[in-house]
């Protein structure tokens, strides 16, 4: 769906990217049975990212359908932000509990040069839409970089205990070949980033979990807890029960490894007997790999860039 994303960062974009022909695409129904099965095989959880997720039409539909999927525990969403002042109330009451926002920066200029074509008080206002539509929790996931954005480290801690609301911070993986910057230059660790925030606010480390691969820690006194997503230095590969599903229907066993599977082609030649697909999925779970091979600042482990494969 990134061909009608308003943003172009830096992650992901590549200038050699084609845009997939409408037919390739996943239709909602498609996704839904896909999602259904998953959901029938054990699955508890469902994040719908992307590309960026609010710009398909009728996702809302989608959301409906999938929330109300006996067994499903949690349907959550992460978007860069962009559209939410128009939808975050349709997205609250379609049955999304829990939403992930993207926020690099704080400062204008930046957040465009980051995102290429951004307007961050667009996202500002989106994320008070989302405040106001009263979901249960909302983060902002921020990539911090090494003479990029590192030093607002501080002002974005301060901006989400304003708000009221969580933050994770996340070391920028090796996904997808990029032109813009050299990933040695630009790693930035989660212990400088914690060291950082040390140096303002307090950091009381907890034991809770989102049944992701963040570390948290509480803030005194507010109601914001500080994340930290460290694929380098705190590699979480051990723990990993996350697959994706691609809105081409590819199954992706891993975020930095090329194992996958086409599921749209048994989705598709097998339209009333949902037992190949079925079948399809447990056996691709046994080729799941062990774990990624980034290193910092090392080379892309995968051509495939971030908006294809869902962060
Ligand atoms: N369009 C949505 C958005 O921008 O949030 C969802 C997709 S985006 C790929 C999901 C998350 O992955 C964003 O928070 C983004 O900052 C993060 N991300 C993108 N590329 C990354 C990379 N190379 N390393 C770590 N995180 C990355
Ligand atoms: Fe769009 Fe998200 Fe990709 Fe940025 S990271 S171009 S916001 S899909």
């Amino acid at each position: 769906v990134t061909d009608r994303c308003d943003f172009r960062c830096a992650y992901c974009m590549d200038p050699d990217q084609r845009f997939a022909p409408r037919d390739a695409v996943l239709t909602l129904e498609e996704l839904r049975r896909v999602a259904g099965l998953f959901v029938d095989l054990g699955v508890r959880k469902v994040r719908l990212t992307g590309g960026e997720p609010l710009v398909r039409r009728n996702l809302t539909w989608l959301m409906r359908e999938l929330g109300a999927l006996p067994g499903l525990d949690e349907l959550v969403i992460t978007t860069n932000g962009s559209r939410l002042a128009a939808m975050a109330q349709e997205v609250r009451d379609a049955g999304v509990k829990r939403i992930n926002i993207s926020l690099d920066s704080l400062r204008p200029e930046r957040f465009r040069a980051i995102t290429r074509t951004g307007d961050l008080n667009l996202v500002l206002r989106g994320i008070d839409a989302a405040i106001a539509a009263g979901f249960e929790r909302i983060k902002l996931n921020a990539v911090m970089m090494r003479n990029r954005n590192h030093d607002e480290v501080c002002d974005l801690v301060d901006f989400a205990v304003r708000k009221g609301i969580n933050i994770s911070f996340i070391e920028e993986m090796p996904i997808g070949r990029i032109g813009g910057h050299d990933r040695s230059e630009v790693f930035y660790s989660s212990a400088q980033i914690q060291a950082d925030i040390t140096a303002r606010f307090e950091l009381i480390p907890t034991t809770e979990t989102t049944g992701g691969p963040a570390r948290y820690f509480r803030i005194p006194d507010t109601e914001t807890r500080v994340g930290f997503i460290s694929p380098h230095s705190h590699n979480f590969c051990a723990d990993c029960n996350r697959v994706r599903v691609t809105t081409e229907g590819r199954l992706l066993l891993c975020l930095g490894q090329e194992h996958s599977l086409d599921l749209r082609e048994i989705l598709r030649k097998e339209p009333d007997d949902d037992e190949p697909l079925r079948s399809a999925i447990l056996s691709a779970m046994q080729i799941k790999p062990e774990g990624h091979q980034f290193e910092p600042g090392g080379h892309s482990v995968t051509l495939r860039h971030m908006n294809l494969t869902g962060g």
